[in-house]
């Protein structure tokens, strides 16, 4: 039988994570990794935090080392994105003309910042984060702006705040919601953000709606004007999937998959932050944009591209470090009728909990560690607990009940 030919599509952790599966679980057909970036794949947490400090290097984000694809035979096509899937021919086509044949084909291309629909928004020298690059102007500015503007208190704009802040920059977030990370956290748990950020002298202006950007200040939609001498968007990031789409697989909010992580077509799967994916115990399709699942999905893109049954059932996770705060999230809080909280939230040393009909959905523990698991498991539970039990410090999170 002719040797097998497996092509990735996507040099990120995802697609990078998804070939050390395949040789892990004993592949040892032709494995082509093709990224459009020409850096070895890399870890992207640390763009917005110690990368942008200047306390981690290029090569310590890297997935793997440059002789890791060489010892375990993976082609790397580095620098040159995929324009085209020819799913008849089973083949991709470079955007040099050139192209790779595949048996099986996993789409790892990621997603990319959304560009607000806002006057200067594309402007040469308006920062927007997602590449290498990208960390490394933002990093530049802070050696020599004293005010950076930052539109957008997400996840990725409040950590460049913070970095920004521990530089010594001063800084205005404008976020259009009535708080930070309102969407995600809720009304009960956002205040936390706010208030951390007030507490290290950012100028938080909430309800702002900004009319136009430029590299040099902001003006508002109630004609305030903002001098800055940076400024950054972070207002969230939509999935790759132009070449998804031209290639006629289902697209919504990310390429359609199911748990197995396949698309429409049996000989493509997709994983990381572009998939879209039926979540067993979710009951619904979930597209998670999180470190942990483009870590957690591509064994499961592998065993389904090697004729194996397997399920993607990780709860979602995320992680944030901001100044002294360090905080994981697990679960997914949609629905909630109710937060709990255990410990001492003037202090950010607690855990919260969201609730629906006193059943867990969702746990974010700030400053305390270990606790993932237990809150797992509360999660997967899916027995009602006693909120009171679920507040005190003195009961072990594992005799709630
Ligand atoms: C600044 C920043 C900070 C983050 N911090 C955290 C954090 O603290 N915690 C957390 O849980 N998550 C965090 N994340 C999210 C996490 O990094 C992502 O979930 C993860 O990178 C997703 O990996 P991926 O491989 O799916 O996609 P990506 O990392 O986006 O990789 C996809 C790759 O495919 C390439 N590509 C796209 N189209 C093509 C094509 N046609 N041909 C070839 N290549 C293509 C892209 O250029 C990219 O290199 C952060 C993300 C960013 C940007």
């Amino acid at each position: 039988m002719a040797q097998q030919r497996f092509v990735i599509v996507g040099g990120g952790l995802a697609g990078a994570k998804a070939a050390e599966s395949l040789r892990d679980k004993g592949f040892d057909g032709k494995i082509t990794l093709v990224g459009d970036e020409r850096h070895l794949p890399y870890e992207r947490p640390p763009l917005s935090k110690d990368h942008l400090a200047g306390k981690a290097d290029r090569d310590s984000m890297t997935v793997h080392p440059d002789s890791w694809y060489a010892e375990h035979d993976v082609t790397l096509a580095l620098g040159i994105g995929v324009s085209r899937i020819d799913r008849d021919d089973h083949r991709v086509q470079l955007a040099d003309g050139s192209g790779h044949s595949y048996d099986k084909l996993l789409l790892a291309t990621g997603a990319s910042p959304r560009r607000p629909p806002i006057a200067g928004a594309g402007a040469p020298g308006v920062h927007y984060l997602r590449r290498i690059e990208d960390s490394e102007s933002i990093r530049d500015t802070f050696a020599t702006a004293s005010h950076l503007v930052v539109i957008g208190a997400g996840w990725i704009g409040l950590e460049v705040a913070a970095a920004a802040r521990q530089a010594g920059v001063a800084v205005t977030v404008l976020e259009s919601a009535e708080l930070p990370l309102l969407r995600v956290l809720g009304p009960e748990v956002a205040p936390v953000f706010a208030d951390l950020h007030r507490a290290h002298d950012v100028d938080l202006r909430l309800g702002a709606n900004v009319a136009q950007i430029a590299p040099n200040g902001v003006k508002l939609a109630d004609g305030t004007e903002i001098a800055a001498d940076a400024v950054v968007v972070g207002v969230g990031a939509a999935p790759n999937t132009q070449l998804a789409e031209r290639a006629g697989l289902r697209v919504d909010n990310g390429i359609l998959v199911d748990d197995a992580l396949r698309t429409s077509d049996p000989d493509i799967v997709a994983a990381g932050d572009v998939a879209n994916a039926f979540h067993p115990l979710l009951g619904k399709h979930t597209r998670v944009e999180h470190w942990a699942n483009a870590l957690s999905q591509p064994p499961v893109a592998a065993a389904t591209m090697l004729g194996q049954r397997a399920s993607h059932e990780d709860l979602p996770y995320f992680f944030t470090d901001q100044y002294d705060l360090g905080m994981e999230f697990v679960g997914d809080p949609t629905g909630y009728d109710r937060v709990v909280f255990r410990g001492d939230v003037a202090a950010r040393e607690f855990i919260a909990f969201w609730l629906k009909d006193n059943r867990v959905l969702a746990g974010m523990n700030v400053n305390v560690w270990d606790v993932v698991d237990p809150i797992k498991a509360l999660i997967g539970g899916k027995a009602p607990v006693d909120p009171e039990a679920l507040a005190d410090p003195g009961k072990p999170l594992t005799a709630v009940e």
